[in-house]
């Protein structure tokens, strides 16, 4: 397979083009007809010459995601498939809320994490996204609803710090102000815990926002969510939270997904204040939703209530997140490789 032009930021981009004996400003050119321009063929950058769009295609791919399915939400939320090119699919969701468009991105085909209450995890791992591919979907959806969009959250299918490189890798060409010029603030990555990466990421000091998957301030119970913990439990979790924060300045968001009679009472209430008092971060309520076979289900509206108000009064700033595309399966936790595996046997993209 040819290489994926999108996979090079500016500078790699550079070499490879003095390489095929270019002057370095085309580079330039042709990263601004990939990622501003979002063309679809080499044809498209005019001001190249014929030579040089052909020495392009001859070593290079744009690598043009296919939709294999798109679903909308009755909340406007919708949910992409796409097909990577290998076999393998993958999906995105778009969010609209009144400051812009949110995009919702997968890093992994599949999951390690094993997460007990996440549909990701249903399905083996197969392979890391490169950063290219990354980008790709929020190019793809904007090809597609001819929108802009202004926030990337890694909370899609995968464990970005699991691929920690192509994910740093995708948020340098996210950030360069040349192509999409998304500012790293516009940026969420969130984490299972995957502590030695918390670590890189503190000191590599970028400004996107850090989120980890919490879950319960119990080790006994959150053991129980998520096997990550039986590695890096919290007490190791929190340290390394702290050292991002102390060399970030940046408050953390600890997500809480909350599960009927398993971590919703008042005392697990209680145990989170304890853990979090005094630190910089702010704390996501989902309703958990509920997965096929899962043996968690949605706290009660007043539960959750309760222990928002709770986590408040403690003077820990709390809310609840808004659910949406829950009733096409785009929500927290609800990305799959079900349909991933259908597509295999799918004849042709939409
Ligand atoms: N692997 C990363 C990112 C993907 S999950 C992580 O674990 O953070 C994105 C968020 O959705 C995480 O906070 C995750 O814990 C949460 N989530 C997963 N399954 C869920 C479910 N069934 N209901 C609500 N939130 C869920």
């Amino acid at each position: 397979m040819k290489k994926n032009i999108k996979d090079y930021n500016l500078d790699d981009l550079k070499k490879l083009i003095i390489e095929l004996g270019e002057k370095p400003y085309r580079a330039e050119q042709i990263f601004k007809w990939i990622f501003v321009d979002n063309v679809v063929s080499f044809d498209d950058m005019t001001n190249l010459s014929l030579e040089l769009r052909q020495k392009l295609k001859d070593n290079f791919d744009l690598h043009i995601f296919n939709i294999l399915q798109k679903q909308e939400s009755k909340d406007g939320t919708k949910k992409y498939l796409f097909d990577v090119l290998d076999g393998n699919a993958i999906e995105s969701v778009l969010m609209e809320y009144k400051h812009g468009f949110t995009i919702c991105v997968s890093s992994q085909i599949g999951c390690k994490m094993g997460c007990k209450f996440c549909a990701s995890t249903g399905v083996k791992f197969s392979r890391n996204l490169s950063a290219g591919e990354i980008v790709e979907q929020l190019l793809a959806i904007e090809r597609d609803e001819k929108i802009k969009i202004s926030n990337l959250v890694f909370m899609g299918i995968g464990e970005p710090l699991d691929n920690y490189e192509n994910v740093m890798k995708a948020i340098e060409i996210l950030n360069n102000q040349k192509g999409i010029n998304m500012g790293a603030r516009h940026i969420s990555i969130s984490t299972s815990g995957l502590v030695p990466k918390i670590y890189e990421l503190a000191d590599k000091n970028i400004q996107c926002t850090l989120s980890i998957s919490l879950h319960s301030a119990n080790n006994e119970k959150r053991s129980q969510m998520m096997p990550i913990n039986n590695i890096y439990n919290i007490e190791e979790l929190m340290k390394a939270c702290r050292y991002y924060i102390e060399k970030t300045n940046k408050r953390i968001s600890f997500e809480y997904a909350l599960a009927k009679e398993n971590n919703d009472n008042l005392s697990d209430a209680k145990e989170l204040v304890k853990l979090l008092k005094g630190m910089l971060c702010h704390v996501n309520l989902i309703p958990i939703n509920k997965i096929e076979n899962g043996k968690y289900n949605k706290s009660t509206n007043e539960n959750i209530i309760k222990f928002r108000n709770y986590l408040n009064e403690k003077g820990i700033v709390a809310t609840i997140r808004r659910e949406l595309g829950s009733d096409i399966d785009a929500a927290c936790g609800q990305l799959r490789k079900k349909e991933v595996d259908r597509c295999k046997y799918m004849q042709k993209p939409i």
